[in-house]
């Protein structure tokens, strides 16, 4: 029985409002950068994003930091570019890193997708999928408008938690695989009224004072490397200085927690530099929309990139980039120190097939939620990642609407050679 079916027996079906070629849920790096790949080679393409911009983790999350650039020009480039051109970039003391204004980057992808041609649809969650038979039909969603049904012969999952895929049932992991214990939550934040000295922390060193500040007014950050990253605009900071632990993509009640015990350390914290000479005028100017989870679902693809593969530098035949990103596994507990379990990985390619859903030929995954281990996770997670992984599958969907076979029809290595022509090193 589809899912349709099943949703049927509950309440009148939703009509499918308009039929495309391809659906992308959730507009994260990952899913901005899929459907602008996708629409700028004629893809009628739709957006679907439970927030109200574009970016994700970039914007409504407050990042503002691009780590594992290195070697990346196609969107990643552009984006730089456009960035720069309004002001909005800062480089990091590392090559490998930029930072940017987080509205100049609404504004930007907002701009980009609408002249590629991309439909929007924002305050729309995706809540179920149509399926039959090893192929995605439809999805589901919810919005001011109700429930609606929306068709396409192809679907990205860049909702970064693999929302989609686990409405159409497909296999998933989350979890270190001993200890089952998930990488932390952070909310980030921002502000302003530092000390005119503060260069923010650009590296241990920098943390550790940062550690000692805050607990020399007796605040003991639950996330042992706090940081600040100094903003373009004059006097703004970005705060990271939280974590909070076991909670999951898949419960309203744990996030729901996590969020309001961190809000409450970051006011805590705020409240206590104050009273350091130099710091009397610091004031917390903003928390993000939705806290950050670092890790979400897992889902099972055609290729299982493993810690195997970051050790020896795997590089694959359908390699669409180089992922130099450490293996970055934070406390995972209030126990664990971080870094444990952590090893040095050598560069190595992200391939094609872990971005084709295992068990639907016609289902894309990019961002945080393709598949891989849990060592290969704390790595490949990066944004500067995101973007190719999304560039890449976009790339694979001109091919892939012609195919009976969906993305799992095309060969990867025309995407990995359009993704080289593109400026990735590969
Ligand atoms: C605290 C924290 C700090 C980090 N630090 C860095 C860093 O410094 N630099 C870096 O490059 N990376 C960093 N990362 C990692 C990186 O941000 C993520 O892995 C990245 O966001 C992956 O991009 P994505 O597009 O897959 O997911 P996301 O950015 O999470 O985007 C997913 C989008 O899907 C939407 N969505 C989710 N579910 C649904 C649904 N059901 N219906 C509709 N829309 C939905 C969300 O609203 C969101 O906009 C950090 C992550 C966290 C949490």
């Amino acid at each position: 029985m589809s899912s349709y079916q099943r949703f049927a027996g509950h309440a009148p079906l939703p009509k499918i409002a308009t039929e495309y070629d391809l659906i992308v849920c959730g507009a994260g790096p990952a899913g901005v950068s899929a459907a602008l790949s996708a629409a700028r080679q004629g893809i009628k393409t739709l957006l679907i994003e439970g927030q109200g911009c574009l970016g994700g983790i970039w914007t409504s999350g407050l990042l503002s930091l691009v780590l594992d650039t290195t070697g990346k020009a196609g969107l990643l480039g552009e984006l730089q570019e456009q960035l720069k051109a309004e002001d909005g970039w800062l480089p990091r003391q590392r090559s490998s890193r930029f930072i940017y204004d987080v509205e100049v980057m609404k504004w930007i992808l907002e701009k980009m997708c609408l002249e590629a041609g991309i439909d929007i649809l924002y305050h729309t969650r995706l809540v179920d999928a149509v399926h039959q038979d090893g192929w995605v039909q439809a999805v589901v969603t919810e919005s001011a408008g109700g429930r609606q049904a929306f068709a396409a012969k192809l679907f990205v999952d860049a909702t970064g938690n693999g929302d989609l895929a686990a409405r159409c049932g497909c296999q998933y992991e989350m979890g270190h695989p001993v200890s089952g214990e998930i990488q932390p939550a952070t909310l980030l934040a921002i502000v302003s009224g530092l000390p005119p000295e503060e260069q923010g922390t650009m590296g241990a060193k920098d943390k550790e004072r940062f550690r000692s500040l805050l607990r020399s007014v007796g605040c003991d950050p639950s996330y042992c490397g706090p940081s600040l990253f100094r903003l373009p605009h004059p006097g703004l900071f970005t705060m990271m200085i939280n974590h909070e632990y076991r909670v999951h993509c898949d419960n309203a009640a744990e996030i729901t927690k996590a969020t309001i015990n961190a809000r409450q350390e970051l006011n805590t914290a705020v409240r206590a530099l104050r009273r350091i000479p130099g710091w009397e005028n610091m004031r917390l100017v903003i928390t993000a929309d939705h806290i950050g989870l670092r890790e979400g679902r897992g889902i099972r693809g055609r290729y299982y990139l493993t810690a195997d593969d970051l050790k020896a530098g795997s590089r694959f035949e359908d390699g669409i980039c180089v992922a130099r990103f450490s293996v970055d596994i934070h406390q995972l507990d209030e126990n664990t120190p971080h870094g444990q379990d952590a090893f040095k990985a050598k560069p190595y390619h992200i391939p094609y097939r872990a971005l084709v859903a295992a068990e639907f030929d016609n289902l894309g995954m990019a961002g945080r939620c393709i598949s891989g281990d849990f060592f290969a996770h704390a790595s490949y997670r990066v944004t500067g990642n995101a973007v190719p992984m999304g560039e890449a599958i976009g790339i694979a969907a001109a091919a892939a609407k012609e195919s009976a076979k969906g993305f799992a029809g095309v060969d990867g290595r025309q995407v990995a050679e359009e993704m080289q022509r593109r400026g990735y090193e590969i």
